[in-house]
């Protein structure tokens, strides 16, 4: 525990002086958090979904470190480099066959700002710039910028505190809270109503992530796309949280084969090790895009790049629907018997994403000591206690956090 930390470092979503203390992080190392005072804990978060292959692996170590010696940085306006190309490339590779197109930035958040202009400029572009509003889901998350903020959901994002300033989207009922015949209805009237205004529908693909951990039928995808493309909206996945074999697919998309109009990626596209995205777009809107008007100093940073490069090898390479579908087996052998527990909500389960919704709000610093004493790290809020592990997590790891996670719901 750090007393300059707690009084004088904001961590995310926290004040200062932090009521919380945050525990010291001395390495890590596969699966493994070691803390200040001789702690070792069992990572369950991957560093919020991104450490896939767990720390300081020596792969994706070597691919740093050969990269370090020839250039950490260099500007990528009006240079290029091989690891963006190499990157790009696969990025179009893996992904569905229309994507081909690719901008790099450096957080997954901008890479929704990113993704947000490109349907603007699209539209403004084709002379129709009264389509300038966006249309979501409730329940959503995409990130905390402006742009990403306004499109979270209206009631847990942060639109009460920036009203005024936030534009007003389009809000649809969401799949994961009513039947998908009633989301696809009201989105189908919004759309109806107001597409003339509407330059793009954006998306979680089947899990709904940091709004509130819900997952919905991949079906409808496919017909939230049709909608779309008949009431001419384009369509944003932000895969961002579910993309690279979280779910049990490479990508989530993968479930109904739907093509989307832009992409967007970031989190476990560098194994977590640095911050790096992408958004895909396809060739017809690139071109009615033209110049997009975004750059950031540290866009494809050669270091992220390289990276995100090995560490896609490291996946594609490995057993990893294998790995997945284990984690899966376990999380629900372990976790569905809790839905009859009388301080449990709701279990849901999909691929290596396991979350347990309570009846009430928990203490977070009570329930994270707790966990700690188990020897486990998770990050719990509201009412959710969830875990997404490393891909690389062994059965008695996982084993240590379910029955924490049992453990714990019992002691609160
Ligand atoms: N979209 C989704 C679906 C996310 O889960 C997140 C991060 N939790 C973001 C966007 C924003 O990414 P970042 O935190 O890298 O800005």
């Amino acid at each position: 525990m750090d007393t300059f930390d707690q009084n004088h470092i904001w961590h995310p979503y926290a004040k200062i002086p932090s009521p919380i203390k945050a525990h010291k992080v001395l390495s890590a190392e596969g699966v493994y958090l070691n803390l200040e005072g001789d702690k070792r804990v069992v990572d369950g978060m991957s560093s919020w979904w991104s450490a896939i292959h767990g720390y300081n692996h020596p792969t994706l170590n070597q691919a740093l470190t050969t990269q370090l010696s020839k250039m950490s940085h260099v500007m990528f306006g009006g240079l290029t480099h091989d690891p963006a190309i190499e990157l790009a490339k696969t990025l179009v590779d893996i992904t569905p066959e229309n994507l081909s197109e690719v901008f790099f930035t450096d957080s997954g958040s901008v890479a929704v700002e990113a993704a947000l202009k490109m349907a603007l400029q699209y539209w403004h572009n084709k002379g129709q710039a009264e389509k300038h509003k966006f249309i979501t889901i409730r329940g959503g998350y995409h990130g905390d910028t402006f742009g990403a903020m306004s499109v979270c959901d209206p009631d847990n994002g942060m639109h009460h505190l920036f009203s005024g300033v936030l534009p007003q989207h389009f809000f649809a009922k969401s799949p994961s809270m009513v039947s998908m015949d009633e989301a696809l209805a009201d989105l189908e009237n919004t759309l109806k109503a107001h597409s003339k205004h509407i330059a793009a529908m954006i998306l979680e693909p089947v899990v709904q992530g940091a709004g509130g951990m819900r997952i919905y039928n991949p079906q409808y995808l496919t017909k939230a796309k049709a909608l779309c493309q008949q009431h001419q909206v384009l369509f944003i996945l932000d895969e961002i949280a579910t993309g690279f074999g979280r779910t049990g697919e490479l990508f989530t998309l993968e479930y109904v084969d739907v093509e989307p109009d832009i992409l967007c990626l970031g989190k476990a596209l560098t194994g977590g090790y640095m911050t790096l995205a992408a958004t895909l777009t396809t060739d017809e809107i690139s071109q009615g895009v033209g110049t997009l008007m975004h750059g950031p100093t540290f866009m494809a940073n050669p270091l992220a790049c390289s990276v995100a490069n090995a560490s896609i090898e490291l996946l594609l390479n490995s057993p990893w629907q294998d790995n997945i579908a284990d984690i899966e087996t376990i999380l629900s052998s372990e976790l569905f018997s809790l839905r009859a527990h009388n301080k449990v909500a709701d279990v849901r389960i999909l691929g290596a994403i396991g979350v347990v919704e309570l009846n009430q709000e928990m203490d977070m610093e009570k329930v994270q000591n707790l966990l700690i004493e188990k020897g486990v790290w998770l990050r719990p809020y509201g009412k959710l206690l969830y875990t997404m592990p490393p891909f690389i997590i062994n059965k008695q790891e996982l084993l240590l956090i379910t029955k924490a996670i049992k453990a714990v719901i019992e002691e609160l």
